[in-house]
């Protein structure tokens, strides 16, 4: 958990699959919270609502953010949106993974790059950082000195460019140009696995 006024970040892992071109695999995804006491969004909303509503609590949900739309990322979202009448924000250019998911639900909003996402007083900048997904975006929050990067950036390295609607150059252009101009020590929030830093990353990838 971190704290940045009364604002915090906090986290869970479920558990599901993931497909595409044909192929599932098992994965473990995990569920970030951004909020205070009183209201939160939820990042991506994979696999369960009972395992997201668990972290969440009591709290009123002001928006589900979707980083990108891979099925693991984006599963129960209108479920979620159902149980908590919070609304769907997604970059368009994803419409078609999401429309592989969700061919008959559609989201609520557009995310675009500059957007400022406001809860329990710390503000989410939205980087649109495609190349895992072309709708790929990172949610930056000065104020708590993170950024969530879905699957964009992991521990490690890039995500995976090898599927449909994936391009490596421009995964590597989206992390060069909008993630390592981060400060070194923000904290990496990532979509699967253990949590990093900006200046990790970068003096990894220059290596
Ligand atoms: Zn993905």
């Amino acid at each position: 958990m971190t704290t940045g006024g009364t604002a915090r970040v906090d986290h869970g892992v479920t558990s599901g699959t993931f497909s595409l071109d044909g192929q599932t695999f098992d994965v473990d995804n995990n569920v970030w919270v951004v909020g205070d006491e009183a209201e939160c969004v939820v990042i991506d909303a994979p696999h369960s609502v009972a395992d997201i509503l668990a972290v969440v609590g009591e709290r009123k949900v002001t928006a589900i953010v979707c980083t990108h739309a891979h099925d693991d990322h984006v599963r129960v979202a209108p479920a979620l949106r159902s149980r908590v009448g919070a609304p769907i924000l997604l970059h368009p250019d994803d419409r078609p993974l999401w429309e592989l998911t969700h061919p008959d639900q559609r989201w609520d909003r557009d995310l675009r790059d500059g957007d400022a996402i406001e809860v329990g007083g710390v503000t989410l900048r939205v980087l649109h950082t495609p190349g895992h997904a072309p709708g790929a975006v990172s949610l930056y929050a000065p104020e708590l000195g993170c950024v969530f990067t879905g699957d964009t950036l992991f521990q490690g390295g890039p995500g995976a460019t090898g599927r449909s609607y994936s391009d490596s150059d421009l995964i590597q252009e989206s992390i060069r140009a909008r993630l390592f101009t981060l400060p070194d020590e923000t904290v990496v929030h990532t979509g699967h696995g253990a949590d990093t830093t900006i200046g990790a990353e970068r003096a990894a990838l220059d290596r």
